[in-house]
């Protein structure tokens, strides 16, 4: 077999042959239609997950491919043969920039309820940390969880957050600590849980396949179990997944 070049194996290859034959099939004839409507069709997703091309770095005892980072390197190459720039986010925001935060941090219950939807693409991820006044400053959150009963009531806002409009669950950064300027924590939330809001759809320049959203918390409540890894150590496994992420996307 001819390699694309060095790092690739045979089955690396092979997943770049076929996420290029996927797109020409599935993508290409459609992204124009998909541009127009700002989204990407939930069936394309969910035809990925039956292929497993949704799990291929997630470690085999959580269902996954196992096929590690280079595999996403492969694949987000291979789906930029589509030209539609907002597809790919789609995908890779779930695969890459979301979904390492539930496989690193997850708890054995988490990943159970959780992992086969995500595989499947029926829980299609996002990720929310960039607020109004925190970008590149991730330490700048300031939306907060406060614990309540046995849970965490969450409020502030969010900006820019890909898959948060037609998604299915944010993974959101919170800030738990008042006192320690890194005092942040990552909370599952699944889009339907009360006072989740997508305030605007944003309309964009370019990627527009690719939903973006700004969201409003407003006394989201969420219980314990919903809190992912450890409290007050959401920064570090933010800049822990940023290294992969920027990497793949
Ligand atoms: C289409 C789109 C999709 C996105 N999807 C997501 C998502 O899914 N989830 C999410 O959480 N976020 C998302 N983001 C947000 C993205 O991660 C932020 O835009 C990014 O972190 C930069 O933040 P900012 O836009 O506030 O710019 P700023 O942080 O205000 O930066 C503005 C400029 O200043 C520069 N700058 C900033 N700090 C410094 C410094 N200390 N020294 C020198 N230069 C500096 C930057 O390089 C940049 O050029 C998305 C953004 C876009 C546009």
């Amino acid at each position: 077999m001819i390699h694309r070049n060095a790092y690739m194996t045979d089955e690396l290859q092979q997943i770049y042959d076929q996420t290029v034959e996927f797109v020409s099939r599935e993508v290409l004839p459609h992204g124009n239609s998909w541009e127009d409507a700002g989204s990407v069709p939930r069936d394309v997703l969910l035809k990925m997950g039956s292929l497993g091309m949704l799990g291929l770095r997630v470690p085999e005892e959580h269902g996954g491919l196992g096929l590690g980072p280079l595999a996403s390197a492969t694949f987000s190459e291979a789906l930029g043969s589509s030209t539609f720039a907002g597809f790919e986010v789609t995908v890779l925001v779930h695969t890459d920039m979301s979904g390492p935060h539930l496989v690193n941090s997850g708890t054995d219950e988490q990943l159970a309820e959780w992992m086969p939807g995500v595989l499947s693409g029926e829980t299609i991820l996002s990720i929310g940390v960039t607020e109004p006044d925190a970008g590149s400053d991730v330490a700048g959150i300031r939306s907060t969880a406060v614990k309540d009963g046995d849970g965490w009531r969450i409020n502030g806002s969010k900006t820019f957050i890909t898959n948060a409009v037609y998604g299915d669950m944010t993974i959101l950064g919170a800030r738990t600590d008042p006192e320690n300027k890194y005092g942040i924590s990552m909370f599952l939330v699944p889009s339907e849980t009360e006072g989740f809001n997508v305030a605007k759809k944003l309309d964009k320049h370019g990627w527009r396949c690719s939903d973006t959203a700004e969201l409003v918390l407003d006394d989201v409540w969420v219980p314990d179990e919903q809190l992912l890894g450890e409290p007050h150590r959401g920064f570090y496994a933010t800049m822990q997944n940023f290294q992969n992420e920027r990497m793949v996307l």
